[in-house]
């Protein structure tokens, strides 16, 4: 037998976590490493943190799970929450980011086919992550998410990111949707322009279509917004989050306008863990965080002061770096050439952990609940990390 217990889908590497206190991963063998990275988006309390470990292990000793045919006071207190913090009138809790994405792909389909009209063509864009399930790899224009998968789920098209007229023009009589990340992750740390976004928004509503957008990544304070539409000064009419929601406890979130979700009737669509007294309690406690006064502005003060220190940093190493992008504690470090090389040696000699991303991107996710010392501590390991890289030869 030669095949790994876990399947062997990831590149793995050395670095073995086994314990985290804050904005620090300790691993297996007693490295300390600063975590950049927040298990991509998702821990953005850090690690430990004392109100969200409370609450789910209060819940786990009460409650932890009971079916969905069952009424859920701990699911309409966070729906609730989500609600009247959003533009969301009702909610649907999933386990991951795909299915938060597949439930609004299912919503915008029954949203034309509920009233009798036979659209269900989503037009996506190009480079957009949306998950790793068939339809979410469907969404993606990504060859290497689709080789041996095939036949796809039909009925995507993929336009340019951040093209209005190329998705002006890729609208047809079948067109249900757009679904589009306004801050691309996967996809290298990409803002959406706001006339992109918003032109998104008046061709939705010229052509009858919903507005989807996936703020699985960006979502959740990480821009110093609750949600990085409120950017662009526009709604959507169905968005997907997850990562950050549960701080680190596995659970998404569909949200969608009373309109939108008009086909979402009894018996349309369901989940057998979604929304359990478990993950909501994890829920609540993030949002009980992230919505105190005075958290998301500290969220974006920490990223421009953040963001200056790279700009500054990536000054002395233009044979590395050509510029940062992104928006909160959602920044990319533009690359000369591919990244991972890079990210893994940042993490091996220098104990900093970042992501590789696409378009030669670095990112730089930190927990939300990181000061100005993790900020220095970050610069000076990526100072060093720069001094003592050699770049691939072009
Ligand atoms: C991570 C991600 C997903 C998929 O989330 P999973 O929890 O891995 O299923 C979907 N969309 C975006 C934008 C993401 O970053």
């Amino acid at each position: 037998m030669s095949i790994t217990p876990l399947m062997p889908v990831y590149p793995r590497c050395g670095f073995r976590p086994v314990r985290g206190e804050g904005a620090y991963l300790i691993s297996e063998d007693g490295r300390r490493a600063l975590d950049f990275a927040s298990g991509i988006a998702v821990n953005l309390l850090g690690h430990g943190h004392p109100h969200l470990t409370k609450a789910i292990a209060d819940q786990a000793a009460t409650l932890m799970h009971v079916s969905n045919l069952y009424g859920s006071p701990q699911g309409e207190k966070f729906a609730q929450l989500l609600v009247d913090n959003t533009f969301a009138d009702t909610v649907f809790f999933t386990n991951s980011g795909a299915e938060a994405v597949e439930c609004a792909i299912k919503t915008a389909r029954a949203y034309h086919q509920s009233a009798g009209s036979d659209r269900y063509e989503i037009i996506t864009f190009k480079n957009a992550f949306h998950g790793r399930t068939m339809a979410t790899i469907s969404a993606s224009n990504q060859d290497k998410m689709h080789k041996g998968f095939l036949p796809l789920l039909e009925g995507f098209k993929y336009v340019d990111f951040d093209d209005l007229e190329g998705a002006r023009a890729a609208i047809g009589p079948k067109t249900a949707a757009f679904l589009v990340e306004p801050i691309q992750g996967e996809g290298g740390v990409r803002p959406a322009s706001d006339s992109f976004i918003q032109g998104l928004r008046t061709l939705a509503d010229e052509h009858g279509l919903l507005l989807i957008f996936d703020e699985v990544q960006c979502g959740v304070a990480r821009t110093g917004k609750l949600y990085a539409y409120e950017h662009y000064g526009v709604t959507p009419d169905v968005m997907a989050s997850a990562k950050g929601i549960g701080g680190g406890f596995p659970m998404g979130a569909c949200l969608a306008t009373e309109t939108a979700a008009r086909g979402m009737v009894v018996g349309t669509h369901g989940s057998t863990y979604g929304g359990n007294p478990l993950a909501m309690a994890a829920g609540t406690a993030v949002f009980d965080v992230i919505l105190a006064d005075g958290f998301m502005d500290n969220v974006t003060a920490l990223g421009a002061k953040l963001e200056a220190a790279l700009h500054q940093f990536i000054g002395n190493y233009p044979n590395l770096f050509t510029g940062v992008r992104g928006k909160g504690l959602m920044l990319g470090l533009m690359m000369t050439h591919e990244t991972r090389n890079f990210v893994a040696h940042l993490r091996d000699n220098h104990g900093l952990l970042t992501v590789a991303a696409g378009d030669n991107t670095l990112r730089i996710l930190p927990p939300l609940t990181i000061d100005q010392s993790h900020i220095d501590e970050c610069i000076e390991k990526l100072s060093a990390g720069a001094a003592s890289y050699e770049a691939p030869v072009a």
